[in-house]
């Protein structure tokens, strides 16, 4: 596993020997397709998507064509771009991500706004996100409801350090952050809403083994032999963290629907539903403490 990507290094030396920046796109674009070519670019140039467009005939300097290059062999041989670059956009936020973390998904923004839909604008609401990561989850519904208070959560030091940042980069001075497994993290508190996209995957699923998921932490894909070992842990200790009325709001693989609800109800939880992400595939399950 390589380490983080150094820091991009500023707009392009012209170099009149240099190759074209569009002839460097296309060649790039040949070996590993264009979608991930242009972040790569655009990432070892130092430049944005829209210098990419406007100065499309100038020569690149070599050592950035170099730097390209490196990186496009780089992606060709399995690295993620998110890794590569150092970046992934989530919700409206811009997030470091390392091989620490998992790469923000889309289909996690699913969770985002059934959570948002649970809290009131200017609720003063209490919300947990177990298993931070990159700090997705927890840093889009602090922004989204700033008078809310939100606890971060991840059993890395070093995961935690990336949230940390991402927190700092967008300003979010609602967001605390505590070390440990689960819901063992929030020690004696309550909240009204706890959100996790925890590791769902079985152990051994060759899909572990293929793209970019053989690049991202285990923890946070993998969970026993059913994927549910942590679920099971989250959804039985939750009770206990939950406030009356308090939300449990799960990610989980398109085929743990009916097992995660029955382990809600078999908690005591009320109004527990899958709901579907835009590929129609079952995504979240949410449920609620009695009020
Ligand atoms: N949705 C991810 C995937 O299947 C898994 C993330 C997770 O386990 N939380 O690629």
């Amino acid at each position: 596993m390589s380490s983080s990507p150094p820091d991009p290094p500023g707009p392009v030396t012209p170099d009149p020997s240099g190759i074209r920046a569009d002839a460097l796109l296309r060649e790039s674009s040949a070996r590993i397709g264009r979608e991930d070519a242009e972040p790569l670019l655009i990432h070892a140039l130092g430049v944005d998507r829209a210098w990419l467009f406007a100065h499309a005939t100038d020569p690149v300097a070599a050592a950035a064509a170099a730097r390209v290059r490196a990186l496009v062999e780089r992606r060709a041989a399995g690295e993620p771009v998110a890794y590569l670059t150092g970046r992934r956009g989530f919700w409206t936020l811009d997030l470091e991500v390392t091989p620490d973390t998992l790469i923000p998904r889309p289909e996690t923004e699913l969770l985002v706004e059934l959570a948002l839909a649970c809290i009131g604008r200017d609720a003063p609401a209490r919300i947990a996100d177990l298993g931070t990561g990159s700090g997705a989850i927890a840093l889009a519904l602090a922004s989204e409801r700033p008078a809310s208070v939100v606890v971060a959560t991840d059993v890395s030091e070093d995961t935690l350090a990336v949230a940390v940042r991402n927190a700092q980069a967008h300003a979010l001075d609602n967001v605390w952050f505590r070390r440990g497994d689960w819901c063992q993290a929030l020690g004696h508190d309550r909240f009204d809403l706890i959100a996790s996209n925890p590791p769902y995957i079985a152990d051994g699923d060759p899909h572990l083994a293929r793209g970019d998921l053989r690049h991202e932490p285990g923890r946070a894909l993998a969970s026993g032999s059913d994927g549910l070992d942590a679920i099971r842990a989250i959804v039985q200790a939750a009770p206990g963290h939950l406030v009356p009325g308090g939300w449990l709001l799960l990610e989980h693989g398109l085929e743990q629907g009916a097992a995660i609800r029955a382990l809600m109800q078999q908690a005591g939880m009320v109004e527990v539903a899958t709901e579907r992400d835009l590929e129609q595939r079952d995504r979240v399950t949410l449920g609620r403490m009695p009020p």
